[in-house]
């Protein structure tokens, strides 16, 4: 049994269009109001305005503002536990002070949570409070019972659905006997124990001219007009297509690795560390190879599926040590695509040695 997310475009008609933006501006309201009534309370009076008087206060706030009244009640009351997490957050792992939120931001969304059966699922419509059904095209049933929605707007228009249901049943997909070792690289991708390399697709690129075209012609536009207006729609949706490219080959490499394989072990790698330290042509590749987004499908699909994930170490040296003897031989940059083994002299390609190394760690921890 576990979670899981599915996502749908949906096709609001004009009313409903309407009443989504009303909702998106009301909850951004009330998560602004509380955080700098949280400020406020806290800088003049020392005193922590919790979850819970937020709560009481907002019943009051809507006596006040009756145009509160007309969006989803759910939705408002999630923007301020929301904003409670945010506060959570900060104070736990000291992660930077909650932010109000722009009216300018591209991504407009609100959450609301399913209370007697306020949000379901019927012929390809979404029930959800205050809007009433909405229109899908997708055929995908969910699965289990629906614990949330979250609508959201992305920048070129579309309207989207995710529906986060609990208690969902997978099928255990059966044993393969094989264990895998993943190495994640610059050029390639990935890197299998077993000498499979796997190209970086490289989508960014493919669409870059393209895009950078579309977006010299948004910038001579005048900003707000009509054809400004059209060219934004462009540039969101080449955005949009890109992203679409690179999860679609993410899905397909992680589900065929959870098909092929038992135990599946990975590198800690921090992806947020490289990207600061290292060149900008490289940060461009990080942000394409998505290495934290396949380790997020991993770990789901592992846990859905019934396989293991082993995850390894940061600083466990990976391409430092020869597979063969256990040699460790001082500091491989990236550059050095073969080395020999001092020791044993084995000829060693650099990603599928490391890759090696990363299987045989991440067993033996699991042993442990
Ligand atoms: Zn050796």
């Amino acid at each position: 049994m576990a979670e899981k997310a599915y996502r749908y475009r949906i096709y609001p008609n004009k009313k409903q269009q309407e009443l989504i933006q009303k909702t998106f501006g009301c909850t951004r309201f009330v998560y602004n109001y509380y955080l700098n009534k949280r400020k406020e309370k806290y800088e003049n009076d020392k005193i922590t305005f919790s979850y819970n008087m937020c709560s009481k206060d907002l019943t009051k706030l809507k006596q006040k503002l009756k145009w509160l009244r007309e969006v989803d009640s759910v939705g408002l009351q999630t923007s301020i536990k929301d904003l409670d997490l945010a506060y959570q957050k900060f104070f736990k792992e000291h992660t930077g002070y909650p932010k109000f939120k722009s009216k300018k931001n591209k991504y407009k969304s609100y959450k609301t949570k399913n209370t007697n059966s306020s949000i379901n699922f019927k012929n390809k419509h979404i029930k959800l409070p205050k809007l009433g059904s909405v229109k899908i095209i997708d055929k995908q049933i969910p699965q289990g019972r629906i614990l949330n929605a979250t609508i959201s707007q992305e920048p070129n228009g579309h309207y989207y659905c995710s529906l986060c249901c609990t208690d969902v049943e997978f099928e255990q997909l059966p044993k393969t006997n094989k264990n895998v070792g993943i190495d994640l690289g610059i050029c390639d991708f990935a890197i299998l124990s077993n000498g499979n390399k796997i190209e970086n697709p490289q989508f960014y690129e493919q669409s870059e001219k393209k895009l950078l075209k579309l977006q010299r012609e948004l910038s001579r536009k005048t900003i707000g007009s009509n054809r400004w207006n059209k060219a934004r729609i462009k540039v969101a949706n080449l955005q949009k297509h890109i992203s679409n490219q690179r999860k679609d080959f993410l899905q397909k490499l992680s589900t065929t690795i959870i098909n092929n394989y038992d135990v599946i072990c990975i590198e800690d790698l921090d992806v947020k560390s490289m990207k600061e330290t290292d060149s900008t042509v490289r940060n461009k590749r990080v942000g394409d190879v998505s290495w934290s987004e396949f380790r997020r499908m991993l770990t789901y699909k592992c846990e859905w599926y019934g396989k293991t994930l082993s995850v390894i170490d940061r600083y466990y040296p990976s391409s430092q040590i020869c597979h063969c003897c256990g040699n460790i031989d001082g500091k491989k940059s990236e550059d050095i695509r073969f080395w020999i083994c001092p020791e044993c002299h084995s000829e060693l390609d650099r990603d599928i040695n490391a890759a090696i190394n990363i299987l045989n760690e991440g067993l033996r921890i699991l042993n442990v």
